[in-house]
């Protein structure tokens, strides 16, 4: 499949859903492009295949990263990684706050999740203004891990979270 189909099949499977969560936020929901097997799967095989190449951890976040980090991780040889909202994971963690499109969050990581010099590949269905994914890449650092790449399959270029990366170029499969 080449990139334009693949551009093509996943903007196809992207549901805009006007205010929500909120008024004026236009939600991209990726639920049908989960549904479809053909779809999922050339979504999954880009994102393990080319951007993974050479990681050793993929760092999922919650709750759409999930889907897609943890069948990344495994068609790519390499390990998961989850980083969770506030409270929610058991043992220590490292945390980091940020500003959303939408309120504020903080996200937190198992302190022991990953090893220094690993290479880690962070991944999200929708890069907005950069703040979740900002906050992502500190705490790899944070961890003494090396951040090898940024994948979203979908970057809103409009919010410009891009420039908000400390450095780190974003991949996104497609750009609106
Ligand atoms: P941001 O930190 O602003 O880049 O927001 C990215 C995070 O919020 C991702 O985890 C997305 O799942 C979610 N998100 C933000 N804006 C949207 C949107 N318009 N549609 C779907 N998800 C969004």
């Amino acid at each position: 499949m080449t990139v334009s189909e693949l551009s093509e099949l996943i903007l196809g499977r992207i549901r805009d859903i006007p205010d929500y969560p909120q008024p004026g936020i236009l939600f991209k929901d990726i639920t049908p492009l989960l549904a479809d097997a053909e779809a999922f799967k050339a979504v999954v095989d880009e994102l393990a295949l080319v951007h993974a190449a050479g990681a050793d951890k993929i760092v999922g976040i919650e709750a759409r990263g999930f889907i897609l980090a943890a069948p990344v991780a495994y068609r790519a040889g390499a390990g998961f990684v989850p980083m969770r909202k506030k409270g929610k994971l058991p043992a220590e963690t490292l945390e980091e706050t940020y500003d959303l499109e939408y309120g504020s969050a903080t996200i937190e990581m198992h302190r022991d999740a990953l090893s220094p010099g690993d290479r880690v590949l962070i991944v999200d269905d929708v890069l907005a203004t950069g703040g979740t994914a900002r906050a992502a890449v500190e705490l790899v650092r944070r961890a003494g891990a090396e951040v090898a790449g940024i994948s979203v399959l979908m970057e809103l270029s409009f919010l410009s979270g891009r420039d908000r990366l400390d450095g780190v170029e974003p991949r996104a499969l497609v750009t609106v």
